[in-house]
């Protein structure tokens, strides 16, 4: 299927590893230009290759941050065809072990440079009719346990996706978000590790994935986001899609 994406513009956070590092890939091969907005400068570097795209080094903690960026890659490539709202950290901010302080520090960088982002881009998805995807969690839906921030962020990012997709229609810029449940990425294995036998999690978890046993790679969520970028989805906006191998819908006991 051609997704006729070719040379058009999108800009990732958290572009450079894991999740984004996928999206960034596959966009290239595409054909399209994807800006990179992430702090790991050699990751970057070697995300991009010989390919076209921009690796921008920063680590989002300010409006003028995500302005910053979004005028750097329009001032390099003149468009912007869309957005992948994507870089976050589950650090593990919970009620007892936490306190409003830390509460506030990780809403705030998990949650305030989706709506920078998106803010900033806006004047350019509308000349471009583009497309904006936020990537959400599962924890938003089922919780996860000790990680009040995170998951207070990821709820908002799945609510202000059904709110952007209303507000956006004149301008027929579709807004979408993707869930991923279990995906191996440096994230991914930070929280691994935080357990004493993470081999031994890592087996429980696998075995109570209904589709396959196994992991979902960030291939499949990469997959599932350019598309939805793409002319192909043109008429999916205000949704919620999950890519988990049916992780959190299908019955455990499967
Ligand atoms: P990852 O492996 O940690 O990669 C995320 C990248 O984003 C890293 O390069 C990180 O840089 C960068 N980053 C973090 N905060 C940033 C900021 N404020 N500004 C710019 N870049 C930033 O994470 P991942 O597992 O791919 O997760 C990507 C998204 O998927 C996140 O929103 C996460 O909540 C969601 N998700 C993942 C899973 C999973 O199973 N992996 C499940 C559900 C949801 P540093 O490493 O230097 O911080």
């Amino acid at each position: 299927m051609d997704l006729s994406l070719k040379n058009k513009v999108f800009l990732i956070s958290g572009g450079a590893k894991g999740i984004g590092r996928a999206i960034s890939e596959t966009l290239q091969l595409e054909g399209a230009i994807p800006v990179i907005i992430d702090p790991s400068k050699e990751v970057g570097k070697l995300v991009l290759g010989k390919g076209c795209g921009l690796h921008i080094p920063l680590r989002l903690e300010t409006p003028a941050d995500s302005e910053s960026a979004v005028n750097h890659a329009f001032s390099t490539f003149g468009r912007i065809d869309g957005l992948v709202n994507n870089a976050g950290t589950n650090d593990r901010v919970g009620l007892e072990q936490g306190n409003p302080e830390a509460f506030a520090r990780s809403v705030q960088k998990n949650l305030m440079h989706y709506y920078e982002l998106a803010h900033f881009s806006l004047p350019y998805l509308k000349k471009s009719k583009g497309s904006i995807v936020n990537i959400s969690s599962k924890t938003a839906i089922t919780g996860q346990g000790g990680t009040s921030g995170y998951v207070a962020a990821k709820g908002a990012q799945l609510a202000l996706t059904r709110e952007w997709a209303a507000e956006l229609l004149p301008y027929q810029i579709r807004v979408n978000a993707v869930i991923p449940a279990e995906v191996f990425t440096p994230l991914y294995e930070n929280w691994l590790n935080s357990f004493s036998q993470p081999e031994e999690k890592l087996n429980e978890i696998t075995h109570r994935i209904p589709l396959g046993k196994r992991m979902t790679t960030p291939q499949e969520i990469a997959n599932m986001v350019v598309f939805l970028l793409s002319e192909k989805a043109s008429h999916i906006t205000g949704q919620q899609l999950f890519v988990d191998g049916g992780y959190t819908h299908l019955d455990r006991a499967l």
